[in-house]
């Protein structure tokens, strides 16, 4: 496996490092805490917003042409949040951002103290009535009080995985968007090492997964003049799955547009022609569902023209997403190579 620019063991070594933290959204600490302390040695100011949204700055050269650009990536992730404890210390919950039932029924989940709980089901029928008001968490408490030393209502858990190799595959929970927030802080190694002209704001953000709110507030603070999301993508490459052009193991996907989002055609062809340029392997991305962070972003103040690199992944939202290390690397690649680029944009939205 091989990279223009990235070091792709040490993205590997990121994403393990960010992927099994707890976070989902609203309660992004712990993500928060490891991405100020990845990044600190790498930009040159680092602050947290009124939201917790991390934005690391690292300064350009400047000169004629120099930008203001924004990368996005999101902290959070998917999860459940405790609505109602019984008196015999079961746990009833809501779904944090997009949950599948089915896919909950036998994981183990993990709250924040590292409190550890698994998750039942009532007698039904049959996998047609797996719904969420069917499920509950067992933390293995014997009452309502026990319960109560180690959670409450509103404490939000994930599932409790590792980070797996298979080949040049990972999987794991929350690729979505850990890997995103990998490719990121690979792409300011790469800054720091050979620095872009442009003036990069390296946003790691809150919220994503319940309404793409972090991003929001942060490109407000920052007026970009273009803004980058890197966030995963689903693929159409399993058994009858979805027709899809993205696959893993094709490169970086560039977004042409999802539910939240028509990519701006200047920010979406500086992207493929400079994927083209550098060869950079590259497929482009239709998603008829979906958001990112850009969505939230280039609806801010006046408009910001915006695109994303996207990293394909098979069992989105599941405990078992499945990113190609060669994917993530041409994402950090991609990203890389356009921040040196001179980002004036010719073609329109
Ligand atoms: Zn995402």
């Amino acid at each position: 496996m091989q990279a223009k620019y990235s070091d792709i063991e040490r993205l590997e070594q990121l994403i393990r490092r960010l992927a099994p933290l707890f976070g989902p959204s609203g309660a992004e600490d712990q993500v928060r805490a490891a991405v100020i302390d990845l990044v600190k040695p790498l930009a040159h100011e680092v602050t947290v917003d009124a939201l917790g949204s991390v934005i690391a700055l690292r300064r350009g050269t400047g000169g004629a042409g120099a930008k203001k650009v924004m990368i996005a990536a999101h902290m959070d992730e998917i999860g459940i949040m405790v609505t109602h404890i019984d008196d015999d210390g079961f746990l009833r919950f809501a779904p944090v951002g997009g949950v599948g039932p089915a896919t909950l029924l036998g994981q183990q989940v993990v709250f924040e103290d590292g409190t550890v709980g698994s998750i039942g089901i009532e007698k039904v029928d049959g996998p047609k009535d797996i719904q969420m008001d069917k499920l509950f968490i067992d933390i293995g408490a014997t009452s309502r009080a026990e319960a109560e030393k180690a959670v409450r209502i509103g404490s939000s858990a994930t599932y409790l995985r590792d980070v797996a190799r298979s080949g040049r595959r990972l999987i794991g929970k929350a690729m979505d968007d850990r890997a995103g927030c990998a490719v990121a802080v690979e792409t300011l190694h790469q800054l720091k090492a050979d620095p872009s002209p442009h003036d990069v704001y390296f946003v790691f953000t809150v919220q994503e997964e319940v309404g793409l709110r972090g991003a929001r507030t942060a490109a407000y603070a920052i007026e970009p003049d273009v803004a980058i999301a890197v966030d995963v993508t689903a693929t159409g490459d399993t058994p009858k799955g979805e027709r899809l052009n993205m696959k893993l193991g094709g490169g970086a996907a560039i977004k042409v547009k999802d539910a939240s989002l028509i990519a701006h055609g200047g920010v979406r062809e500086l992207l493929v022609q400079c994927a083209a340029d550098e060869g950079i392997p590259y497929q482009m991305e239709v998603l008829p569902y979906g958001g990112t962070d850009a969505g939230a972003v280039h609806l801010t103040r006046s408009g910001v023209p915006s695109g994303v690199v996207s990293i394909p992944t098979r069992y989105l939202h599941t405990p078992a997403e499945m990113v190609d290390l060669g994917d993530a690397a041409a994402a950090a690649d991609l990203l890389t190579a356009v921040l040196r680029r001179d980002l004036t944009l010719t073609a329109g939205a």
